[in-house]
């Protein structure tokens, strides 16, 4: 056990207790002089609490760079030895947990693709039981809050007693702006779940790009999140592994300078976090709308094409104050007002008669 005196000086609990951490280094571990010569350019900023790197990489196609092995874990001995700063790696099994703990790196984390499997999980918890280090756990690959909160669990259970949350974003089918979609909403709410577990923002895995880093980190200040793990590479476009995301030190330290941190004044910041949390909530909710919307006139142009083989009228008047009874009806029991449904519905109905009409006359 330490005494309090002791946690206030050892770097490990400033660092892991300071906010906003901000976590920074290589998304993989090359060589000695690379880590090395990070860790000290990042050290010089002054703005970077803990170096990341990753020793073992679990990598979507065999053939791309897998990591340097434990090999790499006193190059990281060596980069804390001299820039005082403390270490974090990724674990996926319990020997790395071991390997890592005996080169006394300070601070471990679940990666994303170990997250979702409760074997791996569990076998890290294993190794972990009886073992003082704060562990940060990332979200699954997969929005799916239950596995995330699973794997705290798993962790917690183990005896680990500080938990951090990571939030890389969630991967999706088919090209969008970012590598990992946010979906801020997920992570606000497993920060409503957790609400005394640390929630540091990847911004890094989410973009997959540097162009856009700057936005995601502001963000997620914005939403008040505890910190930032970021990537960063001494030659970022000639990383052996995310090559893309990486930023120097230099521009690293360049952007935390320009983000707009958010009041000291508690009340606001809770205030502009609050409203930033319920904003996210409402544009969510009006994604899904419009996707429903969507589904909904695809239906319509079905309809349509029955008319036209049966030669059918468009509107059926019948039909249509049925739709707006029903729907009145119902609005009124969940708080929404006949005259909102209805402007809402003859809408709604100009677009599908719209839909429709296409079909028509094709
Ligand atoms: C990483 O941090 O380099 C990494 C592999 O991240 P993730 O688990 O989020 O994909
Ligand atoms: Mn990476």
């Amino acid at each position: 056990m330490q005494t309090a005196e002791q946690t206030a000086t050892n770097p490990v609990q400033q660092a892991w207790n300071k906010r906003p951490l901000i976590i920074s280094g290589p998304c993989s571990a090359e060589t000695e002089e690379q880590v090395l010569a990070t860790a000290q350019r990042l050290a010089a900023t002054g703005k970077v609490d803990m170096l990341r790197a990753g020793i073992w990489k679990p990598r979507t196609k065999p053939g791309m760079f897998e990591g340097i092995g434990a090999k790499g874990l006193p190059w990281l001995q060596q980069a804390k030895k001299l820039t005082g700063l403390p270490t974090t790696v990724e674990v996926a099994t319990g020997k790395q947990v071991e390997d890592a703990l005996n080169f006394e790196v300070d601070v471990l984390w679940i990666g994303a693709r170990t997250t979702v499997n409760p074997f791996s999980v569990q076998e890290v918890a294993d190794a972990l039981r009886g073992v003082d280090v704060p562990v940060m756990i990332k979200n699954p690959i997969n929005p799916d809050l239950e596995l995330w909160s699973g794997a705290v669990e798993r962790i917690a259970r183990a005896g680990v007693k500080q938990i951090g949350l990571i939030h890389r974003g969630f991967s999706s089918y088919g090209n969008s702006e970012y590598r990992n979609a946010p979906m801020w909403h997920l992570a606000i709410e497993m920060k409503l779940k957790h609400p005394n577990m640390p929630i540091i923002n990847d911004p890094s895995h989410i973009c997959g790009r540097r162009d856009i880093l700057l936005e995601v980190m502001q963000r997620a200040i914005d939403l008040d999140y505890d910190g930032l793990m970021i990537e960063s590479h001494i030659d970022p476009d000639n990383a052996w592994s995310d090559a893309k995301q990486q930023v120097t030190p230099e521009r690293l330290a360049e952007m935390l300078n320009t983000i707009i941190w958010r009041r000291e004044d508690v009340n606001s910041e809770e205030y502009h976090a609050a409203l930033e949390a319920l904003r996210q909530k409402i544009n969510h909710l009006d994604d899904e709308l419009m996707q429903i919307l969507s589904q909904r006139m695809k239906i319509a142009e079905q309809i349509g094409k029955y008319k036209k083989e049966n030669n059918i009228t468009i509107l059926q008047t019948n039909r249509w104050n049925e739709i707006i009874e029903r729907a009145s009806a119902k609005g009124e029991k969940i708080g929404l007002s006949k005259e909102f449904i209805t402007k809402y519905l003859d809408a709604v109905h100009m677009e599908s008669i719209n839909h429709q009409k296409k079909v028509l006359d094709s």
